[in-house]
C-alpha cells in the first residue's frame, strides 16, 4: 500500500499518507467553506476601516468584507453599505481563530477547466500562458463560451487540454448554476446558505488526483458506496481497481483505529526534534508563525560552520514538512542559525525554495532580513491544526504559562499603576481627534 487516505467526515478531517507516513492532512471549517454563496446581511458597517460586518447565518461568526470586495455593488453616491441591506457573499477565506469568514461580493463558480465570474466582464488568464498563439486560442475560446458578454471568466493554462465540447458543456453546467442561485436568492428573505461547495469527500478526492490512492478508510456508510462513482467522475474511467475500500461504522472506531487523536497531539508540539541533533520550535501567533532553528547539545563537528550548515539543513526539510503538515498560511520568518558565509545562505534559500515546490499550496520566500531572519508566506487554504483543534487554555487564559497571583499575595492593586496610561491614551486620541478636525475644510 503506498498511498492511504483515511477520511473522517464527521469531523472533515483527511489524513494522506505515503508508504505509511503521514504526509498531509486536510482539515475543513464545520460550518463555513471556501467558496460557500451565502445571502447574508449587513449587520454593521465599520468606517474607519473601510469594512463591513455581514451575517450568514445567525448562530454562528459574522462575516467580514472589505468596501474593495463589494465596490461594484455600492451606490456611487455613497461610500458606504446601509445596514440591514441583504448582498449575495461568496467565502473568500475560512474563519481563524476567533474571527470569522472573509467575504466578497465578487462571486466565481468554479469548474474543473474554467471559472465563471456572474460580476465581471473581464476575461483573466491564470499564469503565464507559454506561446501568444495559445493565449490568442484561450481568450477567443472564453469569449466564445461567455456570450453574450454579460460575465467574466478565468482560464488557467491546463484549459489547453481540454476538449471543446467539454468546455462548452461545462460553461453551460455554470451558467445555469448561477440562475438557479440567483433564483433561490431572490425567493429568501434572511440570511442563510444559497449555494454549498462540493461535498468534503468529493473535494478531497478532486484536490488530490493526481494521486492513485491504493487504500481509503471512511467512517461513512453512504460516503464508503460513494468513493468508486466519484473517482470515476474525476478519472473517467476504472483505472482504481485495485483499491480497497473500508468503512468504519462510527467515528470513534476511526479515530482509535488509526491514531488520529495522539496524532494530532503530536503535530501541534511546538518542539521538534531534528535527527542528529538539533531541534526547531514553531510557534503561532495571529499575526505570524515564527520557526526557530537551535544547534541544541550538537557540538560533534569540526568547527561552527559545519555545525551551522547541518543544523539548518536538516531544519530546512522538518520546516517544510511541518508547514505543510500544521497547514500553516499566512507569513513565516525563521530564524536560522547564525550563518554569516552569503554563500551559505544563499545555497540554505535555494534548497528550500526547491522543497517548497512540492507543497499543493504556494509558498514564497519573500527575503532575508538584515538581522538574517527568513521571510516567506504561504497561501491560506482550508484550516491550520491549530485553528481546527485548539482552544484558548482555561488556565492561563492563552498566556501559555503560569503565572503567581501578586495582587492577592501582596494586596497591591495593580489596576491603579495601570490607569494613568488609559488617560494618557485617551489624552491623545483627543488631541489628534482635534488637529483632524482642524484640518477638514
Ligand atoms: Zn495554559
Amino acid at each position: 500500500m503506498v498511498y492511504k487516505l483515511i477520511i473522517i467526515e464527521k469531523s472533515q478531517i483527511a489524513l494522506i499518507y505515503f508508504k505509511d507516513r503521514l504526509i498531509s492532512l486536510v482539515m475543513e471549517h464545520n460550518l463555513y467553506r471556501v467558496n460557500d454563496i451565502y445571502l447574508g446581511r449587513v449587520s454593521s458597517v465599520l468606517t474607519s476601516l473601510d469594512a463591513a460586518f455581514v451575517t450568514l447565518n445567525p448562530l454562528s461568526k459574522n462575516g467580514f468584507i472589505s468596501f474593495n470586495h463589494l465596490k461594484d455593488r455600492l451606490n456611487p453616491d455613497s461610500p458606504t453599505v446601509p445596514t440591514s441591506k441583504n448582498i449575495l457573499v461568496q467565502i473568500t477565506r475560512e474563519p481563524i481563530g476567533n474571527k470569522g469568514p472573509t467575504l466578497s461580493c465578487d462571486i466565481s463558480l468554479i469548474g474543473r477547466y474554467i471559472a465563471l465570474f456572474p460580476f465581471s466582464k473581464f476575461i483573466h488568464s491564470l499564469r503565464r500562458l507559454h506561446t501568444d498563439r495559445h493565449k490568442e486560442y484561450l481568450r477567443a475560446m472564453a469569449h466564445l463560451l461567455v456570450n453574450p458578454k454579460d460575465m467574466g471568466m478565468v482560464i488557467e493554462f491546463k484549459t489547453m487540454d481540454a476538449n471543446v465540447n467539454f468546455l462548452i458543456i461545462e460553461a453551460q453546467i455554470l451558467k445555469s448554476r448561477w440562475t438557479k442561485i440567483t433564483a433561490k436568492a431572490r425567493k429568501k428573505l434572511n440570511p442563510s446558505l444559497v449555494s454549498k461547495r462540493k461535498i468534503f469527500l468529493h473535494k478531497i478526492l478532486q484536490d488530490h488526483s493526481n494521486i492513485n490512492f491504493d487504500f481509503i478508510a471512511i467512517d461513512s456508510y453512504e460516503g464508503a458506496l460513494k468513493i468508486k462513482t466519484v473517482l470515476t467522475k474525476i478519472h473517467g474511467s476504472n483505472h482504481h481497481n485495485s483499491l480497497k475500500i473500508e468503512f468504519h461504522k462510527n467515528y470513534f472506531s476511526i479515530i482509535t483505529h488509526y491514531l488520529v487523536d495522539v496524532l494530532l497531539l503530536e503535530i501541534m508540539k511546538p518542539k521538534i526534534n531534528l535527527c542528529r541533533g538539533g531541534y526547531i520550535i514553531i510557534e503561532k501567533t495571529e499575526a505570524l508563525t515564527t520557526v526557530d532553528v537551535n544547534s541544541g547539545s550538537l557540538t560533534n563537528l569540526e568547527n561552527s560552520r559545519q555545525t551551522s550548515l547541518w543544523v539548518n539543513y536538516s531544519a530546512v526539510h522538518e520546516i517544510v514538512k511541518q508547514i505543510r503538515l500544521r497547514n500553516i498560511g499566512g507569513i513565516i520568518v525563521i530564524d536560522f542559525i547564525d550563518c554569516n558565509n552569503h554563500q551559505d545562505q544563499m545555497k540554505l534559500l535555494r534548497y528550500m525554495s526547491k522543497l517548497m515546490l512540492k507543497d499543493y499550496v504556494r509558498c514564497r520566500i519573500i527575503q532575508m532580513s538584515e538581522l538574517g531572519l527568513v521571510e516567506l508566506t504561504r497561501s491560506r487554504q482550508g484550516q491550520s491544526v491549530y485553528d481546527a483543534f485548539s482552544r484558548k487554555c482555561n488556565t492561563c487564559n492563552g498566556l501559555g504559562y503560569l503565572t503567581f497571583n501578586l495582587t492577592k499575595q501582596r494586596n497591591i492593586n495593580y489596576e491603579l499603576l495601570l490607569d494613568p496610561l488609559f488617560n494618557y491614551h485617551k489624552r491623545l486620541y483627543d488631541r489628534i481627534r482635534n488637529l483632524y478636525n482642524k484640518v477638514q475644510p
